[in-house]
């Protein structure tokens, strides 16, 4: 496995591929990886010969007073849980070659990045649309894997490579989870014990969800309250939203007749979580 940091490098590896007529594979991450991200490697694995992965803390997906400063870094660590699921090339490149000075150019996609985290991270999604376009341009993939975990940021990914006709095939990925149901998250590590056990009311409450709407009960309002007293009733959680929406159109949902995105994002002391789960009449566990 090599680790590239040089983007010309990277472009150079990319086209060498493409003359080889091999299939690339790329999983764009933060870093600081978990089993969760070993399982979207493994899954670029099936649709690709060669997989990168990036690792790139993208300042401009951090509004400002958030965590970038203090996100969790270890590319040592990254590369021994690369090297495990025989990812090729980890791509890990500077702040500064990636935004030099003079850096002016955004992709923004409009709509449904407004509500749920577009409203509470302004500027969140625009940050993760110019960096992602960019690493299509440099790792010039012909797949992208892409976590569940982040809904909105998957459908926004894949609105974007239709609306731009990016010549790029989006997998998505279900929600990897601890065993006692907390969805895996690099956020996690900088919970304190305490904290960590009140976490686990954020997968609970969707599991109620679900039960909820399995015993016959369709409207939003009665689900979205329950959800809502029931994280709330956490010690240290302050919810940032709660919210069923349609996960196509990301319009608000009143009542479950097709499939809901129960979506929500929680702040536990100074970690922001998020979670969801699709409901519909139906539905496997989360
Ligand atoms: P991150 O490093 O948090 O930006 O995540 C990189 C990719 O891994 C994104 O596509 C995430 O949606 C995905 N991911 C992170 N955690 C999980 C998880 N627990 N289950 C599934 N996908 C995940």
């Amino acid at each position: 496995m090599r680790i590239i940091e040089s983007i010309t490098e990277m472009q150079q590896q990319a086209d060498a591929w493409r003359r080889e007529e091999k299939r690339i594979g790329l999983v764009p991450t933060l870093g600081y990886l978990h089993a969760g991200h070993q399982k979207l490697m493994e899954a670029a694995r099936k649709h690709a010969d060669v997989v990168v992965m990036s690792v790139f803390v993208n300042p401009t997906q951090f509004v400002q007073g958030e965590d970038f400063e203090l996100y969790p870094r270890d590319l040592d660590h990254d590369a021994r849980l690369g090297n495990e699921v025989g990812v090729d090339v980890i791509f890990a490149p500077q702040v500064a070659e990636m935004y030099p000075d003079g850096y002016q150019t955004h992709v923004e996609v409009t709509r449904i990045t407004l509500p749920l985290c577009g409203r509470h991270r302004p500027g969140h999604f625009r940050g993760v649309t110019t960096v992602v376009t960019k690493l299509f341009n440099i790792v010039k993939p012909h797949i992208a894997v892409f976590g569940e975990k982040d809904f909105q940021q998957l459908a926004v990914v894949r609105r974007m490579v239709r609306d731009l006709s990016m010549d790029v095939k989006i997998l998505s990925h279900p929600i990897v989870r601890e065993t006692d149901g907390l969805a895996m998250s690099s956020r996690n590590t900088l919970l304190t014990p305490e904290e960590r056990e009140q976490a686990l009311l954020i997968n609970r409450s969707l599991r109620e969800a679900q039960a909820l709407v399995a015993g016959g009960v369709r409207s939003a309002e009665e689900i979205l309250d329950r959800v809502r007293s029931r994280v709330s009733a956490g010690k240290g959680m302050n919810v940032d939203y709660i919210e069923l929406r349609d996960p196509e159109s990301f319009e608000e949902v009143a009542r479950i007749s097709g499939p809901a995105l129960l979506a929500m994002a929680v702040r536990i002391g100074k970690t922001r979580l998020i979670d969801n789960c699709v409901l519909q009449a139906a539905v496997e566990s989360p």
